[in-house]
């Protein structure tokens, strides 16, 4: 359901990013600064198979290897392509966090891009925020989204050390984009306490992706295992 730009963890020169197309425009989970690289790369346009609308940004915290390209991006569709970019925000303390980012910081120009919380955008989809815990310094302004595309549902966890708010969610047919990390941290989905609930998961029919990947290999023996797969890679 989606594509990657990047499915690597904060150290990586890929991070993780996915992304989906929806009439005309392009979506993005997130936007690290290596997403902006790769996108300048591929050319927007030829991901959205024709001349692109716009850009809409799905964030889920502030950590620059998720929010680090946000400005970027947003002085190259104004600049270049002219077309808008619609920064979704999961709460209002983080739509004020990002304008502060965009605005204060990188000096976007405020036709450039608009930054609202889902009930007040007009998205060609559904998107809900969904809390978690993650780094202890971006307490509360951690999320993960669940989206509905119109052709399929899928969770999003972003950057979690649980699973646990996204479990109610899903549904047999549903995906599952979950973080997951072969090396244990306070912070990250740590593959042992992982492998049961995917085991779970996949009996109720969930199909689950791992992304935001720390050790590749690692990683993929453990998907093999239990019945996962990597984040697809757009090539
Ligand atoms: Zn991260
Ligand atoms: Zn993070």
């Amino acid at each position: 359901m989606l594509r990657f730009l990047g499915r690597g963890s904060a150290f990586h020169t890929e991070n993780n990013c996915g992304f989906f197309v929806k009439g005309g425009e392009l979506v993005l989970m997130d936007c690290p600064l290596s997403a902006f690289h790769r996108l300048r790369h591929i050319g927007i346009d030829n991901l959205t198979g024709g001349k692109a609308s716009g850009v809409t940004v799905l964030v889920t915290h502030t950590h620059s290897d998720h929010a680090g390209g946000l400005g970027m991006l947003i002085h190259f569709c104004f600049y270049v392509l002219g077309i808008p970019v619609k920064v979704i925000a999961p709460s209002e303390e983080l739509a004020g966090n990002i304008e502060y980012l965009v605005s204060r910081l990188d000096g976007c120009d405020r036709r450039a891009y608009t930054i609202v919380t889902p009930d007040k955008a007009d998205l060609g989809f559904t998107a809900q925020p969904i809390a978690t815990t993650h780094a202890d310094t971006l307490e509360g302004r951690c999320f993960g989204w669940a989206v509905d595309t119109g052709e399929g549902r899928f969770v999003y966890t972003g950057d979690t050390n649980t699973l646990e708010p996204f479990l109610h969610t899903l549904q047999s047919g549903d995906t599952l984009y979950t973080e997951a990390s072969a090396y244990d941290s306070p912070v990250h989905m740590y593959i042992d306490r992982l492998a049961p609930i995917i085991d779970g998961l996949r009996e109720k029919g969930v199909k689950v992706f791992l992304m935001h990947l720390d050790d590749e290999k690692a990683l993929a023996d453990f998907a093999a295992k239990h019945g996962a797969e990597l984040a697809g890679l757009y090539e």
